[in-house]
């Protein structure tokens, strides 16, 4: 973005118009963190939520019709939709998500009013051997790219195969020790 050299690690910005991130300095970054400003950019924040009690069930995975264990979904705000996407060999693709389906986990997670668009995504993971429930946690977009990236590398055969699922595992796990519960439900605005 400017001639400052990025140190490792660093912080990144959506471009909200193609989607693409950018890696960035400390300044840049800061320009970029009104969520009010009419801005092409958007910084991408460092916080970790979970959701403990998160309402969520087969029926509502069903409906998000992801063929994988694993999905993220955030809000595009320049489309106006939330949009599911999954990982593969292929990297992110997308899954048809209505808006019915989403406005349901909504309404039973209000929780999930703190989602910020564009910069943050919700993932979510459906049952495995080790985790019989339904995961959700709140992360900073780049992490999303970051493991279908990896993912992408390693995936094998139609559901991943073992490397991608200890990736998986290996990734839930840092973001679980990073979250926080997620704050009660933010006051509806009028
Ligand atoms: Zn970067
Ligand atoms: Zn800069």
């Amino acid at each position: 973005m400017c001639a400052e050299p990025i140190a490792e690690p660093h912080q990144h910005v959506v471009n909200l118009e193609s989607r693409a991130l950018m890696c960035t300095c400390r300044g840049c970054y800061l320009l970029f963190t009104d969520e009010r400003a009419e801005l092409r950019y958007r910084a991408v924040p460092d916080r970790y939520l979970s959701f403990p009690d998160f309402s969520f069930g087969p029926d509502d995975w069903d409906a998000l019709q992801i063929p994988v264990g694993l999905a993220f979904l955030f809000h595009n705000s320049v489309q106006d939709r939330t949009v599911a996407f999954y990982p593969g060999p292929a990297g992110a693709t997308e899954s048809e998500l209505t808006l019915d389906a989403w406005q349901r986990v909504v309404d039973a997670n209000p929780r999930l009013g703190h989602l910020r668009p564009d910069v943050e995504a919700l993932l979510l993971r459906g049952p495995g051997r080790e985790h019989p429930g339904y995961s959700a946690y709140v992360v900073p977009i780049d992490a999303c790219y970051e493991l279908v990236g990896r993912l992408r590398r390693l995936w094998r055969g139609f559901d991943g195969g073992q490397e991608a699922r200890a990736a998986i595992e290996e990734f839930f796990a840092r973001v679980a020790q990073r979250s926080r519960p997620a704050p009660a439900a933010p006051e509806a605005s009028s």
